[in-house]
């Protein structure tokens, strides 16, 4: 069975609350042909990662819904609904636990055999808790990127700089236009065609081309005339990276978004067609990964020698170093992951991918909340600058939503907001509000989130732990716990927050606990690391911590 999946839209409500339908709204949104990468098996992005288990799980989710009471909370196991029981009215109605192994059994392999025999799916990061909202959910996540890394290098503009990357899926799709709103030209080598025609339709990418000689030309021209300019060239980066390096052809920046953390399904080997590559992965999945690792060693080798150019190279967040490293490639390790480089001080204010979506569908409700943060947020340049640019370029897909990182004390104070107008009929259906798992106090991720902590408290899982558990008690929607996402199995542990703003008492409740503990673990996770910044936040605030010294 298959079923194509719309995003459901409108005022008339099937299940028996507004809390039960968003999270049933949420989850067709995730597979909208518009948001998700492979809806027909439930994939939303990211490699693999899915939004239900199967078919029958997916329906078996959807009735419950429909018929979940409001005093009621369903279990979802690795995609599939194993239980619901009777809570109370201010506790979630979701509870999630995705691809989550025991740490001894936590690898590919393991998780594979037991995916194959239909007992546990990969739930990435929002795909598994429902609140991805397509290439705009991250898009400003990378602009921030893009806009530290100019600060630090080149006077705030990538203007008359070339950026190469590959990878234009569900999120690295958001490269090109974060590098063009940073007025740098961004060129992306991607294998499947598909995929850059997506980016084109959804205004994220400005030109396509199977030609190298075209792809530099063009970025040259515009580099020189300092206009920004994004490319997507068709082609394996495992070959085209080395290609451009025998050509000494100058590059600036260089980073990656290939799925390089999901060595059987995210990337593709060099010398193998899209179909050629699904025909070994499905004989041989052991010479795939082979393949497929020995091809990221080689990217990886390239990106290190770009980086002896004088290029600034960083990893976006795939594991990929990890791969080329077990590899045999010893300094895989010698460019920085983007956190550590970039995004760090923000998280130590608590600040992140805050989300909301209007599930009305109607892109008015967006309109009259971005106004409001406006108002809201009068002195925050960077939030200000942020909004003009995405109410220009950024095109909705699915159910209309914005994204914006807010910090401690933000969050709340915007929450709240659009409860307030949820209730005055300012807006005309509820919203609901998340964020992406790749927030400030959510992740454990040595590679990504947590490389390279002060303290060296990397590997600490707690943290993630000690989130979903608060934001359950605070009594957030839905919440979730996952293992694996961004990085791949064994290398990380998330937890996942989404809580409705239906208009009601009962919801600003919620949200005011929920949009303080939720952003406050990110500031007592770095005051506990030893981060200036949180220190002075976790003061300047009054987050109660008991062994911070006055
Ligand atoms: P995706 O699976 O939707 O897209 C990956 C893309 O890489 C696909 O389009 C694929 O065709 C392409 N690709 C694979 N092998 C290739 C090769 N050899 N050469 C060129 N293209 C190749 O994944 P996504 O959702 O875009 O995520 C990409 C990666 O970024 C994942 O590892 C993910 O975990 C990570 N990620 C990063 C962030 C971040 O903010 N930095 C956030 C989420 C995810």
């Amino acid at each position: 069975m298959m079923r194509e999946i719309k995003a459901k839209t409108g005022l008339e409500i099937e299940c028996k609350g507004w809390e039960q339908e968003a999270a049933l709204r949420m989850l067709y949104n995730n597979l909208d042909p518009e948001v998700a990468e492979r809806p027909e098996d439930l994939v939303v992005y990211g490699g693999i990662g899915k939004a239900a288990r199967n078919w029958e799980s997916f329906e078996a989710i959807e009735n419950t819904l429909r018929n979940l009471e409001k005093d009621e909370t369903m279990l979802i196991q690795s995609g599939k609904p194993v239980a619901v029981f009777k809570t109370h009215e201010e506790a979630p109605r979701v509870l999630m636990s995705n691809s989550v192994l025991v740490p001894k059994w936590a690898t590919w392999e393991h998780f594979n055999e037991l995916d194959k025999k239909g007992l546990m799916m990969y739930g990435q990061m929002t795909a598994g808790s429902w609140i991805y909202i397509g290439s705009q959910g991250i898009v400003q996540g990378t602009y921030e990127t893009f806009a530290e890394l100019a600060n630090q290098n080149y006077d705030g503009t990538l203007r008359g700089t070339i950026t190469l990357t590959a990878g234009l899926g569900g999120m690295g799709g958001a490269q090109p236009l974060a590098v063009t709103m940073n007025e740098g030209v961004a060129l992306c080598v991607e294998i499947d065609e598909s995929r850059i025609d997506k980016r084109i339709d959804t205004r994220y990418l400005d030109v396509k081309t199977d030609s190298l000689d075209e792809a530099l030309k063009l970025a040259e021209e515009a580099r020189d005339e300092g206009r920004p300019l994004s490319i997507g060239l068709i082609g394996n980066a495992a070959e085209i990276h080395h290609e451009i390096l025998k050509r000494d052809f100058k590059i600036d920046v260089v980073t990656d978004q290939t799925s390089a953390h999901d060595p059987l399904n995210g990337y593709i080997p060099e010398g193998y067609s899209l179909e050629k590559a699904k025909a070994l992965r499905d004989a041989d999945p052991v010479e795939y990964v082979k393949l497929s690792s020995a091809s990221m060693a080689k990217h990886v080798e390239a990106m290190l020698l770009f980086k002896d150019k004088g290029a600034v190279v960083f990893d976006y967040g795939n594991n990929i170093r990890q791969v080329a490293f077990d590899r045999g490639v010893t300094n895989a390790f010698d460019f920085p992951g983007f956190v550590p480089a970039y995004i760090r001080p923000l998280f130590c204010e608590g600040k992140g991918p805050f989300r909301f979506v209007a599930l009305s569908g109607d892109p008015n409700d967006i309109t009259a909340a971005d106004k409001k943060m406006r108002e809201l947020f009068p002195d925050n340049e960077k939030l200000l600058r942020w909004l003009d640019m995405a109410e220009e370029k950024i095109a909705f897909q699915g159910l209309p939503s914005r994204i914006a990182w807010l910090g401690y004390g933000e969050r709340v104070k915007m929450g709240l907001a659009l409860n307030d107008m949820v209730k005055t009929g300012e807006i005309s259906a509820p919203i609901v509000i998340g964020r992406d798992h790749l927030d400030s106090g959510s992740v454990a991720s040595p590679n990504r989130e947590t490389e390279s902590m002060k303290d060296g408290s990397d590997a600490v899982g707690d943290w993630a732990i000690l989130n979903a558990l608060v934001n359950t008690a605070a009594g957030g929607s839905w919440i979730s716990v996952h293992h694996g996402g961004g990085v791949g199995m064994g290398y990380s542990l998330h937890a996942g927050m989404v809580v409705v703003a239906d208009g009601s008492d009962r919801a600003a409740r919620r949200l005011e606990r929920v949009l303080t503990t939720d952003p406050g673990m990110g500031v007592v996770r770095h005051v506990d690391a030893g981060y200036d910044i949180a220190i002075a936040t976790a003061k300047e605030k009054g987050v109660n911590i008991p062994m911070l010294k006055e």
